[in-house]
């Protein structure tokens, strides 16, 4: 067993370490009062080269494939600013999607402009009636004449309103919207009965804009179609598993943070004459912190390393997922608690990341998902469910 990370991975680590403290970390706190998605954050993040990580050279990517680097990028982003390590998994995803299942045109018309920054994706969905069970989605598209006609609701779509195009999931042909199979569509934003909502409010990962979409008779042209037609779940599905990983990262780089800030407050404040990390209660908060972050770090960098080794590695996902993001939350909350008043404060470190790490339990399959997951394999009622996220 080798637990050592290469030479590579290593320097990566350091340099978006070092940058993401320096250049992004003192905007952090504008861009959560502004809140939206901020293009000078991503000029940023494009002149590291890291939106275009996963994406072919050929495109103007790094081909970068293992998943585990693209972990650690994530994780390391996340300690200092959030919101850019979600919108950079966001990005990666759609840039997978467009990498597997789009056509040449499909690839020529965006993943180099995805890859410099200059555009962002964003990806539907989710609907107002459709959140974890996502087969029950309604979304319609009814072929005529060469195109693709889509009627439906989408909620919570990152980046909508930002993004020169969107993925939408959506049934193909049914008038009641109720049995076609799930396609994929894109959607290019400037398509007549292309709609958007109100920027939503939101609790953390407020440097993303998250607004609901309607399409209304809104026509692409079939070539739109995304992928194999009725395959958009099963597709969708297995990118998730991946997507899972990066979500544990996200919570593991907050993680992260709250311990480091904690550390450092325990030694600086003192009360009843002696510095607060001298009480033993205290201490033990420090030490649970560490436990549950190694931990998780661990099975997530395992499952990462399952997935590059070509094994099945998808209820890893979902335990990684699960175990990470439930212990972000955890240390999230006890940071608070270290900070005692000061904690409450929006002046103060740790609230954010209270804030953000919530959403890392609820998007990507919430936990409850997750273990249900789980627990299917446990009792091995899992074969539909095992081609369906993608397990081999
Ligand atoms: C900030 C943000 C960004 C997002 N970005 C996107 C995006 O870009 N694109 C997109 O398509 N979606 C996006 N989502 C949607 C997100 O993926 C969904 O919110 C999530 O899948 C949960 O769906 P829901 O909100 O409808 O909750 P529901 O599915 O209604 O769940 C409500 C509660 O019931 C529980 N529950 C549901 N079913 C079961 C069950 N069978 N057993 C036990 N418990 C269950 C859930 O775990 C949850 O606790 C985003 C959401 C947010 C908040």
């Amino acid at each position: 067993m080798d637990f050592e990370l290469t030479q590579e991975q290593q320097l990566l680590k350091k340099n978006i370490g070092d940058f993401a403290r320096e250049e992004l970390a003192p905007l952090v706190r504008e861009i959560d009062e502004k809140e939206g998605f901020s293009w000078e954050v991503w000029g940023k993040l494009a002149s590291l080269g890291i939106l275009g990580l996963p994406a072919p050279e050929e495109y103007g990517g790094e081909g970068v494939e293992d998943l585990l680097t693209q972990v650690i990028v994530i994780e390391e982003l996340a300690r200092y600013d959030f919101s850019s390590a979600a919108n950079l998994t966001s990005n990666w995803a759609i840039i997978r999607k467009l990498k597997e299942d789009g056509t040449k045109e499909h690839k020529a018309r965006y993943l180099e402009r995805l890859c410099k920054g200059e555009v962002v994706g964003s990806f539907a969905q989710t609907e107002p009636d459709s959140g974890s069970d996502v087969s029950s989605l309604r979304t319609n598209a009814r072929y005529e004449n060469g195109n693709y006609i889509l009627n439906g609701d989408k909620v919570f779509v990152t980046q909508a309103g930002e993004a020169e195009f969107t993925i939408v999931a959506a049934r193909i042909n049914e008038e009641d919207g109720k049995k076609g199979a799930i396609s994929m569509f894109l959607v290019e934003r400037d398509r007549p009965g292309y709609i958007l909502g109100e920027k939503e409010a939101k609790l953390g990962f407020r440097g993303s804009t998250t607004r609901s979409l309607a399409l209304n008779d809104c026509m692409i042209p079939a070539s739109n179609l995304l992928g194999e037609k009725g395959k958009g779940l099963k597709t969708a599905l297995r990118g998730l598993a991946n997507g899972r990983l990066l979500t544990a990262a996200q919570a593991l780089g907050q993680a992260q943070a709250a311990l480091d800030e904690s550390i450092k407050y325990s030694k600086e404040r003192t009360q009843f004459g002696r510095p607060i990390g001298q009480f033993q209660l205290v201490q033990a908060k420090l030490a649970d912190m560490a436990i549950g972050l190694e931990s998780a770090r661990y099975l997530t960098y395992y499952a990462a390393w399952l997935r590059d080794n070509d094994k099945p590695f998808a209820i890893y996902s979902s335990m990684a997922k699960t175990l990470a993001t439930d212990v972000a939350m955890k240390a999230a909350v006890e940071a608070v608690q270290i900070f005692g008043g000061y904690g409450f404060m929006r002046d103060q470190p740790v609230e954010s990341i209270m804030r953000n790490v919530k959403i890392t339990q609820i998007y990507e399959g919430t936990n409850e998902i997750q273990r249900l997951i789980i627990a299917r394999e446990l009792l091995g009622e899992t074969r539909s469910f095992r081609e369906l996220y993608g397990q081999k």
